[in-house]
């Protein structure tokens, strides 16, 4: 079931794009039946739990962090996370910095814009992003390395606002691009698309997607509710 759930997407998507396996909520074993298959990407969104299985799991297991993180917290994945896709501040930069710092290493980061309807959702403004850039700040961050963006679309059946959500996200990542890394080809990822709207993500330009119910089903919270 799984493998099959697995080669299905990897056939669907082109080769440039990144598949990062959403494991959250799931047990290592079931990490460990991809694992077996060869995938080597994770994503989670709580820092109790990526902590947790990163301990128990093989260490060439590449984890990405993609949920908001406090930035007490960031001590307790700096050491070994290979990507935050949810930088959604300065001060979180600020910590992240220090912690890399700490662990003697640079840290790959996305920052995350908020393009969705919702008000929920994370990230920084294109605006906020675009005065932080120009401000130049973002020089001074000698221990994290500026790899792309990522952004979340709303909650929608509507295609066309989906797509049109990513668009600018797209849009916005070539343009800072070439404005500030022409000369350096680390900001170079998009994370955009989830199970639901993956397919759009990439027609729009994404190179990284983040899948969690379609690889794994659903997820069951316990008796949590969850909106
Ligand atoms: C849970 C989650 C995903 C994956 O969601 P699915 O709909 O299960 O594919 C992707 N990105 C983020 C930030 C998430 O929290």
């Amino acid at each position: 079931m799984l493998a099959e759930n697995y080669h299905t997407i990897i056939k669907s998507i082109p080769q440039h794009v990144r598949l990062v396996a959403v494991s959250k909520t799931h047990s290592p074993e079931k990490i460990r039946e991809l694992y077996q298959l060869g995938h080597r990407l994770f994503g989670e969104n709580k820092v109790q739990e990526l902590v947790a299985k990163h301990q128990v799991l093989p260490e060439d297991i590449q984890w990405h962090m993609i949920g908001h993180l406090q930035t007490n917290k960031v001590k307790y994945i700096a050491p070994f996370i290979a990507m935050i896709h949810s930088v959604d501040s300065v001060k979180l930069l600020d910590v992240i910095e220090k912690e890399a710092v700490k662990n003697n290493r640079s840290i790959p980061c996305l920052l995350q814009v908020h393009i969705a309807r919702e008000e929920t959702k994370f990230g920084f403004s294109e605006e906020e992003l675009l005065a932080f850039m120009s401000r130049g700040e973002w020089q001074k961050y000698k221990h994290i390395v500026f790899a792309g963006l990522m952004g979340m679309a709303t909650f929608t059946e509507d295609n066309d606002q989906i797509r049109r959500e990513f668009r600018s996200l797209s849009r916005l990542f070539h343009r800072l691009k070439e404005e500030y890394f022409s000369q350096n080809e680390t900001f170079n990822t998009l994370s955009m698309g989830m199970s639901n709207d993956f397919q759009i993500a990439i027609e729009e330009g994404s190179n990284m997607i983040r899948i969690g119910s379609l690889i794994f089903g659903e997820r069951n919270y316990g008796n949590k509710s969850v909106g």
